[in-house]
């Protein structure tokens, strides 16, 4: 059986269908998207982090 990168098509590579069996996200990503994946993840979590980081300041 043949894994697909759900994101490019790319096929994966044993070692890309590992990882994604080691951090499963819902999704089979190769190397590259699964990359872009996690950079949104850490600005969405910057933002978030920068948010509450405002209302510290605010309160004091
Ligand atoms: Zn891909």
């Amino acid at each position: 059986m043949k894994y697909l990168c759900s994101k490019c098509s790319n096929q994966l590579t044993k070692f890309e269908i590992e990882l994604n069996e080691l951090y499963p996200v819902g999704k089979l990503y190769c190397e590259i998207c699964q990359k872009k994946h996690e950079r949104k993840l850490i600005e969405k979590l910057k933002k978030s982090f920068e948010n509450d980081l405002d209302i510290y300041n605010f309160k004091h």
